[in-house]
């Protein structure tokens, strides 16, 4: 049985009661992590509170860098436990659950670098002699609540930006991708990072993420996630003012002219639809084709879905299942509604032979001609689902890239031959982060990434993240 992680020492929730963690290849339960509750997140505030005042604000940044750097390396060497958990707690390719916590190593590796001290610099004296300074600082407690989707690398920059910059965390994962992130702190505690400055409380949104978004000693509040819950989060945190940072899921089309190369195109589009099972902010999730060339590349995606294969994240599949069983009905309800509605489907990948019955699979689904008012459209949908839909000119494309509400896509995908339309597309979608005849749905982190566009308030991930981690007080000092 898996304990919250709070100032070093492995915990007991004080609910007394646990969660069972299920294998999604096979829905079977094989652990059990902590039900955290409101009086756990307490402690673990309080726990990082203490280390801030007695340890943390006196640590230098050279410190932070070395223990950041350390516990990079001691994740890096035990990279197969890891992998091995990802696999088996979040269903995910062996391939895949490797790159990400390389991911996690070089998010570390990364922010250790960048830690540095705190800088002040006067930026004016007063006509009288005196001295106006500004001091940047960090914020304090930082809390931060994460997705299930890519939890390790997100955790590397969210919390490695953090601590780096001289903030301690306390981390509420995902009930469904937990494992791995308490074997984390488990390394930091080993690597001695001082007992306060990462603690993990684990247990359900509603209930541990909730009281951590309220609780009244966090200073600031990162959270990966859906748009619906991103909503409550606000809510929390707009009582008592507590400034927060959201990355939150979307809609992400991919652009398609006439003129593409789709040799190069649909593969991407392809490989974009499937990662992380369909469930990521990045995941392709429509299509949007020049209407000369719509049916041709229907066709071929169509053969192209129809060749992908589903399986337990042990037979390294093209992709592996959702993440539990409540992610699997979310779909298929969505594919029901898409059915009773009469939307074709024009193809379906393959669930392999040897994937058990209880296992939380879901073919990829390529779908044709989705209204834009239709739920498909408007909702994010947690699986492996693609929709088309032909567009006139740019305008209209623009259009239909934009049509989903309440925010426009963290990711867009552009592909066209023609360089000025590329350069113009790319100004006219209002995503974070758009990518022009290329695409990369686990994109490299350590690059800069996304933005702040409608829908996103702050930045998590990649080089920017680090800017909301701290933040700066003026000090004004008489003449003399
Ligand atoms: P989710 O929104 O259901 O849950 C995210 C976290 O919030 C979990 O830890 C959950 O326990 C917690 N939570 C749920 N209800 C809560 C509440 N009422 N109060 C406080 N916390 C609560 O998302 P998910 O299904 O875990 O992850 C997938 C989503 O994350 C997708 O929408 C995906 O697009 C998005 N995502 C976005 C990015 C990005 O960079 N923009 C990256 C990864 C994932």
């Amino acid at each position: 049985m898996q304990r919250n992680v709070i100032a070093n020492v492995p915990l007991l929730s004080s609910s007394g009661r646990t969660l069972e963690v299920l294998d999604p290849s096979d829905g079977q339960p094989f652990d059990e992590i902590q039900r955290g509750n409101a009086r756990d997140i307490d402690h673990a505030v309080h726990a990082a509170r203490q280390c801030l005042d007695a340890v943390w604000r006196q640590t230098r940044a050279t410190d932070r860098g070395r223990w950041l750097l350390e516990l990079s390396t001691r994740v890096s060497a035990q990279a197969d436990t890891l992998v091995a958990l990802e696999q088996r707690d979040c269903g995910k390719p062996a391939w895949q659950a490797r790159a990400e916590v390389h991911a996690l190593v070089r998010a570390l590796a990364l922010h250790a670098a960048a830690c540095r001290a705190e800088q002040s610099e006067t930026r004016c004296t007063t006509p009288d002699g005196g001295s106006i300074l500004t001091w940047h600082v960090p914020r304090g407690v930082t809390a931060h609540i994460l997705p299930c989707t890519h939890s390790m690398p997100l955790f590397g920059h969210t919390v490695g930006a953090a601590l780096a910059a001289g903030n301690v965390c306390v981390i509420k994962p995902s009930e469904n991708a937990s494992l791995g992130l308490l074997r984390v702190a488990q390394i930091a505690a080993e690597a001695g990072l001082p007992a306060g400055a990462l603690n993990i409380v684990t247990g359900l949104g509603p209930e541990a993420g909730d009281a951590l978004a309220r609780h009244p000693g966090i200073d600031h509040l990162r959270f990966t996630g859906s748009r619906s819950v991103g909503t409550l989060i606000l809510q929390a945190v707009a009582e008592r003012h507590c400034p927060a940072t959201l990355e939150l899921g979307g809609k992400s089309p991919h652009i398609v002219f006439a003129d593409a190369d789709l040799d190069a195109a649909l593969p991407a589009i392809v490989q974009a639809a499937i990662y992380n099972a369909g469930h990521s902010a990045t995941a392709a999730s429509r299509v949007l084709v020049e209407m000369s060339a719509y049916e041709s590349v229907l066709e071929r995606l169509g053969q192209a879905f129809e060749r992908l294969r589903v399986g337990p994240a042990s037979m390294t599949p093209d992709l592996g299942p959702l993440m539990h069983s409540r992610q699997q009905q979310h779909v298929w309800d969505f594919l029901s509604d898409a059915q009773v509605d009469g939307i074709a489907m024009v193809a379906q990948g393959q669930i392999a032979d040897e994937a058990p019955e209880a296992g939380f699979y879901q073919a990829p689904t390529l779908l044709r001609d989705v209204p834009t008012t239709h739920r498909l459209v408007q909702e994010d949908v947690p699986g492996p689902v693609l929709c088309a839909m032909p567009f006139e000119d740019e305008d209209h494309a623009c259009e239909l890239a934009h049509a989903t509400r309440p925010s426009p896509s963290p990711t867009a995908g552009v592909w066209t031959s023609n360089s000025e339309r590329a350069l113009r597309m790319a100004r006219r979608i209002r995503s974070a982060q758009v990518f022009v005849n290329h695409y990369d749905a686990a994109c490299d982190l350590e690059l800069p990434f996304g933005g702040l566009q409608a829908g996103n308030c702050g930045n998590e991930i990649g080089v920017e993240a680090a800017s909301s981690v701290r933040t700066f007080k003026t000090v004004t000092l008489p003449p003399g």
